[in-house]
């Protein structure tokens, strides 16, 4: 908190909510899926004199002066997006995930086109084509998802589909899948039907940086990320490209565009106008810490959590959707039980573990309580968890679990003990030293 000071004196009220954020992030376990914990630089960054400063435009055209060192930062983000994953084109100026997939929307389709996406139920995103968002009002998915019984994709029924209804553009990625994605496959599936193939690796890029997950970036048109989930950079998105367009002549034979340019300028002018300077800056460093080998070791820790964390809680007799997981994140099924899984997050969260309830494949519950929990390993794993430390959380998710009913007492109980757990570690941004 030494690092508060100035707000402490000019707006104590803020700065108490903040310091009591701090309290309770280093008290609980945050096993939100989507959430981290950046580093000390990237609140440096994210907290500098750069917000300050108008940026419109792209490096070497700006429509402001005094743009020298913002020229320079952008170009930094853009070179090191480009080297992390290997990528043709990068775009860093996207406010957020949903904000860069309204730019892919706009770069590439119009108003009434069809796209595939899944559901919001079955584990997509928002953004993916659901009614009540802006993707769901002014375009139309078709809809696909992991097949009911296994919790898989099952690939000939999703080929089926799309040689059917021939949408204009496929989007693979999700905020609940646990098993990881074949990128090839939607590729085959995609250039069959001329549809373009969107990735969204919002929440699993550390993954694909780590290479303990597939890599859609030689399989896809674009590729699209938020930086705020396991990349533990800023609240931000980027956008990922092939610089040719391979269906320009089928969809665009009135312009001169490659596909590069043209999700350049869907961001601006197209729907944003100036770039946050500095999160684009918390982006770049963020970008960096990625690129190295300890970013990888991370990347293969949180899976190996994850994997000994599902199978802690399928020994304790928990059913898992889809039967485990090979990603960050495992979906508690409680289908069978007579609690729901909002039921569960609200224990959970008492007892001093943080996450959400998510609906499951074939979710009898309505999406307000569900019959599911969401976990993810992440934060855990970048407050330095290791399997030992997993057996310990699925013991005391157990322990949550088999006093839903009285939880009271016991959260009480367990909430301490999670407490006294959490300050034997350090913490990125909060306690961490450097
Ligand atoms: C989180 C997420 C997004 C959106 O990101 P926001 O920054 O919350 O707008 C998009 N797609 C997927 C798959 C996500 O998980």
């Amino acid at each position: 908190m030494e690092r508060y000071q100035h707000l402490k004196q000019t707006d104590p009220e803020i700065y108490d909510l903040i310091r009591k954020q701090i309290n309770y992030e280093s008290s609980t376990l945050k096993m939100i899926a989507s959430e981290s914990f950046v580093s000390f630089s990237v609140l440096e960054a994210c907290g500098s004199i750069l917000t300050n400063k108008y940026a419109e435009g792209y490096p070497g055209a700006r429509y402001y002066e005094g743009n020298e060192f913002a020229d320079q930062i952008e170009n930094l983000a853009i070179d090191r997006a480009k080297q992390l994953f290997g990528a043709e084109h990068a775009n860093v100026q996207p406010y957020s995930g949903s904000p860069a997939n309204n730019v892919v929307y706009r770069a590439l389709l119009k108003t009434g086109d069809k796209l595939m996406g899944m559901p919001v139920p079955s584990g997509g995103h928002l953004t993916h084509g659901w009614k009540v968002n802006f993707s769901g009002m002014d375009y139309v998915q078709i809809p696909y998802g992991p097949h009911p019984k296994t919790g898989k994709f099952d690939m000939d029924q999703i080929r089926q589909t799309a040689k059917k209804e021939r949408p204009k553009m496929i989007w693979v990625g999700a905020t609940a899948y646990p098993h990881k994605i074949e990128y090839k496959d939607f590729a085959e599936i995609a250039n069959e039907i001329d549809a373009y193939l969107i990735a969204d690796i919002a929440h699993i890029n550390a993954l694909i940086i780590a290479g303990v997950h597939p890599d859609p970036v030689p399989y896809c048109d674009v590729v699209s990320s938020t930086s705020h989930k396991m990349l533990r950079g800023p609240r931000a998105g980027f956008l990922l490209s092939k610089i040719e367009d391979r269906l320009q002549s089928k969809y665009f034979s009135d312009h001169q565009l490659n596909l590069a340019q043209r999700i350049d300028r869907a961001v601006f002018p197209g729907l944003q106008g100036g770039p946050h300077l500095h999160i684009i800056a918390g982006m770049a460093t963020a970008f960096q810490e990625a690129l190295t080998p300890e970013f990888k070791n991370y990347g293969v820790q949180i899976v190996k959590n994850a994997k000994k964390l599902a199978e802690s809680l399928l020994a304790k007799g928990y059913c898992l959707a889809g039967g485990g997981t090979d990603t960050h994140l495992l979906i508690l099924d409680f289908r069978n039980e007579n609690f729901t899984g909002k039921d569960a997050a609200k224990a959970l969260a008492r007892s001093g573990i943080i996450a959400n309830f998510n609906m499951v494949p074939d979710d009898p519950r309505s999406p307000f309580v569900t019959s599911g929990v969401r976990l993810g390993t992440q934060s855990l794993t970048t407050m330095g968890m290791k399997e030992p430390e997993m057996e310990k959380v699925a013991d005391w998710i157990h322990r949550v679990c088999q006093n839903i009913t009285r939880i009271d007492e016991e959260s009480t109980k367990i909430r301490q003990e999670i407490a006294d757990f959490c300050s034997q570690f350090q913490i990125p941004g909060i306690t961490k030293p450097c």
